[in-house]
């Protein structure tokens, strides 16, 4: 008999009942040190009192109320990230298949608007995620995502991932955007090298297509950076973000510049719940408190400290793992055993870890995360990789 949850998930024997910064408490009161942080959302650390606060005086004030009025928290919340990036305007999504979803219609629209309804091709990267919907795997291609659920939307290219050189013999005039994640998470933690991504806005600016970024598991400041195009030094025309932004309640955004967002008129695109009071409060204030410097250099300070002890385990356990790649707090362990079996190990002693594919373990812990757990963290891991290399 089917159970009453849909089930689309091999999800592991573990129910949380309470969790406490980087802590999550298990129903028999077993306590796990989580390095998944819900897949780079929990930004803060689960249960944050800061956030709790907001959450609490805004559930005191007003909940919901459409975007058929103003909302001052969503404005706000714009404004900030207008202020901080490249955009000039932003619209809120609940999730990051939401946004990806106006990513993609945005740059259609912008051609479409032009003159030049030709233009609708999208080129993606392989190992890429954009999200669920039937667009987000259509442009992911993976076979994995689709299998079953044709026709798909037509006009994406699947480019492989690392030649860069080539990608400019695939933007043709038909071609409307090229669409990639910085650092690829679901593909593996996956670095665009700066360069490529330098290669990338060159392209799109001789060939005359729109640059969209999918910040939404490297974005807000995972990986030391704000986002992590800054470190490239370019700017997108737009920006898919969420898992971080909301510290863990959902909330997602579509940013871009005037110039991208110019198709998106009145009528052009909506959302009853994105961008509500809620949300839109919590995010402002991830968004103040990860976007300050001295914050942003703690992140890169831990993600340097996790980084020299992965690299301590890799090279400890040769037969394990081949190396430790990522940026900030944003890391994966690239192993010579299936992925899973690390993570199932961690679960024995009591750490949380995220599968990836190209037999990665990622390790996307509370960018407020102490010294003391990191250390734990890595102990833990010892401990996982031992008790792996003793069963070999
Ligand atoms: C998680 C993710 C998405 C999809 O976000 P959802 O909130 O699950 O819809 C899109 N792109 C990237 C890079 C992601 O990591």
């Amino acid at each position: 008999m089917i159970s009453s949850v849909l089930p689309t998930y091999n999800r592991a024997p573990l129910s949380f009942v309470k969790g406490e910064g980087s802590w999550l408490v298990e129903a028999d009161g077993r306590r796990f040190l989580d390095l998944g942080a819900g897949i780079a959302v929990n930004t803060l650390g689960h249960a944050n009192p800061d956030l709790a606060q907001v959450l609490k005086d805004q559930a005191d004030t007003l909940w919901h109320v459409s975007n058929l009025y103003r909302i001052p928290a969503q404005e706000a919340l714009a404004d900030r990230l207008v202020e901080l990036t490249f955009a000039d305007t932003c619209f809120f999504t609940n999730s990051g298949t939401e946004a990806a979803e106006l990513a993609i219609k945005m740059a259609r629209k912008y051609w479409y608007e032009k003159g030049h309804p030709e233009k609708t091709g999208i080129i993606t990267f392989e190992g890429c995620f954009h999200g669920r919907s039937t667009g987000a795997i259509a442009a992911s291609g993976s076979e994995k995502m689709v299998k079953g659920f044709g026709p798909l939307m037509p006009g994406f290219v699947h480019l492989p991932f690392g030649d860069w050189d080539s990608v400019a013999d695939h933007v043709t005039d038909s071609s409307a955007a090229i669409l990639i994640e910085p650092v690829q998470g679901e593909g593996g933690i996956r670095v665009v090298p700066d360069a490529a991504l330098k290669t990338l806005r060159r392209i799109c600016d001789e060939k005359g297509a729109l640059l969209i970024l999918d910040e939404v598991q490297c974005g807000v400041a995972r990986t030391g950076r704000l986002f992590a195009h800054e470190y490239a030094g370019v700017t997108p025309d737009i920006m898919m973000i969420a898992k971080g932004i909301g510290g863990g309640f959902p909330l997602g955004a579509v940013l871009a510049t005037e110039e991208a967002a110019s198709g998106m008129t009145a009528g052009s695109h909506g959302s009853t719940y994105g961008g509500n009071p809620l949300g839109c409060a919590v995010g402002l204030r991830v968004l103040d408190i990860v976007s300050d410097p001295g914050f942003l250099a703690e992140v890169n300070r831990k993600g340097a400290l996790l980084r020299q002890k992965l690299e301590g385990l890799t090279a400890a356990h040769p037969d394990l793992f081949e190396e430790v790649r990522g940026e900030g707090l944003m890391l994966g362990l690239k192993c010579r055993i299936a992925p899973a079996d690390l993570v199932a190990k961690g679960y024995e002693a009591g750490l949380l870890t995220v599968p990836a594919a190209d037999d990665t373990v990622r390790l996307l812990p509370a960018l407020n995360i102490s010294d003391d757990d990191i250390s734990e963290a890595v102990a833990r891991l010892e401990q996982a990789a031992a008790a792996l290399s003793s069963s070999a």
